[in-house]
């Protein structure tokens, strides 16, 4: 068994050029609603932000069609063109935006670094966390097939698109019990596929789920793949897999909504900085500061309630605020 391996230094693998530390005021990491808003209010109070992107330029909006509720878009917008004017704005007042991916950071002094893409090093003054979260699909290669065009992972995001027709919710916790009641209101029929015969989610919630006429829990379910022509026109679902019992089963519905949970894109920071057991990133409430002076959470990595566009900006205004009132107060 291979317990210690040698670092490969022969591929792509770069050392930290740590002659050329770059030094920033106020590096934002993350090019969602979060991290562009950030950009806006801190390019604006002089702070000449420097902003990378990651992986997917944008956010998360950008895997959408509609966004039909953030405010001053009365005809709806699609994501990637908000999040293009959500650059542009922040480019107009002289923010940087850079294609990178911060791999690396050291929180550990007053000043911090973070290490772009293994091999750039930057000093900052102040860092506005603004990675997101990636909501969690179940892997089957029907979701990509009908991404946007039945499949969803956000009922408040798309569940108007659904009004009056039927739908099946997957998953047992908190966020499927209120993902089934929020539909409820909306569908005609709404399914909750649970794989087990118990729901995870609190007793409270259970009992809003049980109680609601037209949501049917589909118990001992399990998705293994969509079908339709242009759009998901149903589910296949096995029941009691793997027992004497088991069943195939073609269920009609119109929108496949998944709620098994998100993934916080916390990893890179939480050796410095402190997040709640699921990966949240920690922050004082009212404000978006973290644990460590000078380094600030806004967006969906810091927030398992709401995962919205708005609030994700909302919170991106507020962590400019707070680290340039942290740069103001460090320099007098
Ligand atoms: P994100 O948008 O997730 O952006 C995170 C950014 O961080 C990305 O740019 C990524 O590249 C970057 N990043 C990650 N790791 C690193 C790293 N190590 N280094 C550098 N950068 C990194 N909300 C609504 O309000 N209305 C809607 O209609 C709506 N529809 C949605 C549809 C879909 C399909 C999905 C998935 C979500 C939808 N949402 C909607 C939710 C909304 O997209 C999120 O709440 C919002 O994008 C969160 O913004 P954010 O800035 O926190 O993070
Ligand atoms: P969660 O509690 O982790 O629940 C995920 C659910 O998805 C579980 O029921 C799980 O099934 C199911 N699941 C996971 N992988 C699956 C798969 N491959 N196939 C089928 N089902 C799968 O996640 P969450 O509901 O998003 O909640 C996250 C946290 O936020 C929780 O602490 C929750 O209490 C909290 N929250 C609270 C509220 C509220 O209080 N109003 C609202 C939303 C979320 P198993 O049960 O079989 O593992």
């Amino acid at each position: 068994m291979d317990i210690f391996k040698p670092l490969d230094l022969s591929g792509d693998y770069k050392k930290p050029d740590t002659e050329n530390i770059e030094k920033t005021k106020c590096l934002i990491i993350g090019s969602g609603p979060a991290g562009y808003t950030a950009a806006i209010y801190a390019a604006r109070a002089n702070l000449k932000p420097v902003l990378y992107t990651g992986l997917q330029m944008g956010g998360q909006l950008t895997t959408t069609t509609e966004v039909e509720n953030f405010p001053g878009y009365p005809k709806g917008v699609t994501g990637p063109v908000m999040m293009e004017d959500f650059k542009e704005q922040a480019e107009r007042f002289g923010a940087e935006i850079r294609f990178g991916i911060a791999t690396k950071v050291d929180f550990s002094g007053t000043k911090h670094m973070v290490i772009i893409d293994d091999s750039k090093v930057i000093e900052t003054e102040s860092v506005i966390i603004a990675t997101g979260a990636t909501a969690r699909y179940l892997g089957l290669e029907a979701e990509s097939r009908y991404a946007g065009m039945g499949v969803s992972a956000c009922a408040t995001c798309d569940g108007f698109f659904y009004k009056g027709k039927d739908v099946a919710v997957v998953g047992g916790g908190d966020t499927a019990a209120e993902e089934a009641v929020y539909l409820s209101g909306l569908c005609r029929k709404v399914y909750l596929v649970v794989r087990r015969n118990v729901l995870r989610a609190s007793v409270a919630m259970q009992q809003r789920v049980l109680n609601v006429a037209n949501i049917e829990v589909l118990w001992e379910h399990q998705a293994v793949d969509l079908y339709g022509e242009s759009g998901v026109e149903g589910v296949m679902l096995v029941k009691k897999k793997g027992t004497p019992q088991e069943e195939m089963i073609r269920l009609k519905i119109d929108g496949f909504f998944l709620a098994i949970g998100h993934t916080p894109n916390s990893d890179v920071f939480t050796e410095f900085v402190e997040t709640n057991e699921t990966g949240y990133i920690k922050t004082i409430p009212g404000s978006t500061k973290t644990n460590v002076p000078g380094v600030f959470a806004a967006g969906d990595v810091q927030d398992p309630v709401y995962r919205q566009a708005v609030t994700a900006a909302g919170s991106g205004c507020m962590a400019a605020i707070d680290a340039e009132r942290y740069l103001s107060e460090m320099h007098n």
